[in-house]
This record gives structure tokens, C-alpha cells and sequence, in this order.
């Protein structure tokens, strides 16, 4: 049946996924970092292209480590996911990027938090609880928070993820399909699950200008999106004529270093506070 068939493609695509052999740390070096508050969340501000406000913040794990300076998270988010310890970097990120996000929350700006989430945490069946208790004790509502599902992994039954997005969706956050376009995400995905936001991949987004069957996927992307009520993220955004492409083809929302780069929280404020009447 079509499950069978999705999670089948799903396997095939893991298969490329960085093996744990190539990795510059082992599992436990990066469960420790985790637990010494070495890995913290940087953000990078989602703008809205019709009036250019900032609706909303990524969280991206950094790992500071002590001697080797920043790391970023493709160093390490394979390997916790092959060992089965991915939900330990998931939680660690969601609880704190909360805590940050809801100071902002306080002082007034209506901006909405989201975080990475990766398929193999979705396997986990005790994933939602522990999501909603860790929003709910930040004092965020959940309604601020998105959770952005990436594909990196297999998932081997799609039943529990399914279950675990619908019941997040049911408790109000909202639920992003991360790099559309790549993969993860087929029609007959699109329909089951209670989708909120479609991002656009950033290779699609970067190529629009040269490549017409780009600037088509692009364009038909968001097309489904705007049928399907869903708001529109384009990743990935470097240049103005990008930016003018994405906003003539009625992309709500973008993202990229034509606006920013991801920034430590104290950065992220500074920006939110030059930009935004609170
Ligand atoms: P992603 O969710 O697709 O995040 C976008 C990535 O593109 C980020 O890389 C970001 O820094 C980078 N980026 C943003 N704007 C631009 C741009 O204009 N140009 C270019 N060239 N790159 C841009 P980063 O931070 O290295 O993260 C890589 C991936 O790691 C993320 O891809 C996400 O899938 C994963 N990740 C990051 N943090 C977490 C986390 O806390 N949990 C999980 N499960 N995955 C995470
Ligand atoms: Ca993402
Ligand atoms: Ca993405
Ligand atoms: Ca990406």
C-alpha cells in the first residue's frame, strides 16, 4: 500500500545520509556537550515580504565547543540520529529556544518560535507530551511555536509520526514541512497531514533566476500551498532579485542572508528591537 511505498522511499534516502564512521566525535562527546549546555540554539529571522516585519525566529543548534569554536549541526545531528539519541538534542533545543523566545513573547513582539524537528523523534510515541510540557512550562503559548519536520532519516512507521503531528497539530502549534520539494513530502503527505506552512528548499530558491524548471517548482509549490491555506516560507533568500521573484510570485514569508544570517539570542534581540516597534 501507499505507506508501504513512502516509507520504502524514505529508507532509499537515508542511505545517503552521512555514516557514523565519518564522524570528527563520537555519540557520547556529543551527549555530553548537550548535558554541559554546550549546545545552544541561534536564530534566524523569518520576514514577511509585503511589509518586511519579522514574523518569526528558527531555531539552529550551535555547538560551542571549547577549544574548536562554533560546529554546526550537520557535524552531529546524523550521528545522534543513527545511535537513537536525537530527541535528547530536540528537547534540549525546544526547551531552550522557549525560555529565550518567551522573554520576547513579554515584552510584546508577536513573533512565532520554530524548531527543528527530525523524523526519527516522530517514532518516539511519548514525543507530543513532552513537547507540550516543555511549552507549557516556558509560558509560551502553544499557538507561537512551529515545528519544522525535516527529512533525514527513515521512518519506519509512518503511522506514529503521523499520530504524533496530528496530536501537536490538535494541541494548536503549527507544523512546517521543512525543504519542500526534496523528498520527504509526496501529494497524498500533503493531504494527511495537518500542515500549516511549506517551506521551499533552498536549492530551488537559489537556481530560480537561471533554471526555469526551478523558478516552476517554485512557482507551483507555492500555488498548492495558497490552495491548501498554507503560509509560504522561501529558504535560503541571498540576493534582492530573489527576493523581488519570491514577492511578485506571492511567497508570504523568507528567509536567508540577504536578511540575516542566524544570530546568538542577545544579536537577535538587538535586531528585533532596531526593526520593531514593540
Ligand atoms: P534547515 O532546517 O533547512 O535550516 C536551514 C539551513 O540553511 C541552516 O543551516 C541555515 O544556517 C542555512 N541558511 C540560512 N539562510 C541561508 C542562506 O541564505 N544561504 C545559505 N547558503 N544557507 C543558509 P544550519 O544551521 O547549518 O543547519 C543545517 C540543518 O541542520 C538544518 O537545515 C536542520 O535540518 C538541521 N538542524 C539545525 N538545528 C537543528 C535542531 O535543533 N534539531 C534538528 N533535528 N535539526 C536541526
Ligand atoms: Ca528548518
Ligand atoms: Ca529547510
Ligand atoms: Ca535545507
Amino acid at each position: 500500500d501507499s505507506i508501504t511505498r513512502q516509507a520504502k522511499v524514505l529508507a532509499i534516502s537515508a542511505q545517503s545520509a552521512p555514516s557514523t564512521e565519518d564522524a570528527a566525535f563520537s555519540v557520547s562527546q556529543v551527549l555530553s556537550a548537550i548535558e554541559r549546555g554546550e549546545i545552544i540554539p541561534f536564530f534566524q529571522p523569518k520576514f514577511c515580504l509585503r511589509d518586511n516585519r519579522i514574523v518569526g525566529a528558527e531555531a539552529l543548534a550551535r555547538w560551542q565547543h571549547p577549544t574548536n569554536g562554533f560546529i554546526p549541526p550537520d557535524s552531529f545531528i546524523g550521528l545522534l540520529e543513527q545511535s537513537g539519541n536525537i530527541d535528547q538534542l530536540t528537547l534540549s533545543i525546544l526547551e531552550q529556544s522557549c525560555q529565550i523566545a518567551a522573554g520576547w513573547y513579554q515584552q510584546g513582539y508577536n513573533i512565532c518560535l520554530a524548531v527543528n524537528l527530525s523524523t526519527v523523534s516522530l517514532q518516539n510515541k511519548a514525543l507530543s507530551e513532552r513537547i507540550c510540557s516543555i511549552v507549557e512550562a516556558s509560558g509560551l503559548p502553544n499557538s507561537a511555536v512551529t515545528l519544522e519536520v525535516t527529512e533525514s532519516a527513515a521512518i519506519a512507521n509512518l503511522g506514529y509520526a503521523l499520530e504524533n503531528l496530528t496530536r501537536l497539530r490538535m494541541r494548536g502549534f503549527g507544523i512546517s514541512i521543512d525543504d519542500f520539494g526534496t523528498g520527504f513530502a509526496s501529494m497524498e503527505q500533503l493531504r494527511r497531514i495537518a500542515l500549516t506552512e511549506l517551506k521551499i528548499d533552498r536549492s530551488f530558491v537559489s537556481t530560480m533566476l537561471e533554471e526555469k524548471e526551478s523558478f516552476a517548482i517554485v512557482q507551483s509549490s507555492i500555488e498548492i500551498a495558497n490552495r491548501l491555506n498554507l503560509t509560504t516560507v522561501a529558504e535560503g533568500v541571498e540576493t534582492e532579485e530573489q527576493r523581488a521573484m519570491l514577492s511578485a510570485a506571492t511567497c508570504h514569508h523568507a528567509q536567508g542572508y540577504l536578511f540575516s544570517k542566524p544570530l546568538p539570542a542577545d544579536e537577535f534581540e538587538k535586531l528585533l528591537q532596531n526593526i520593531e516597534p514593540s
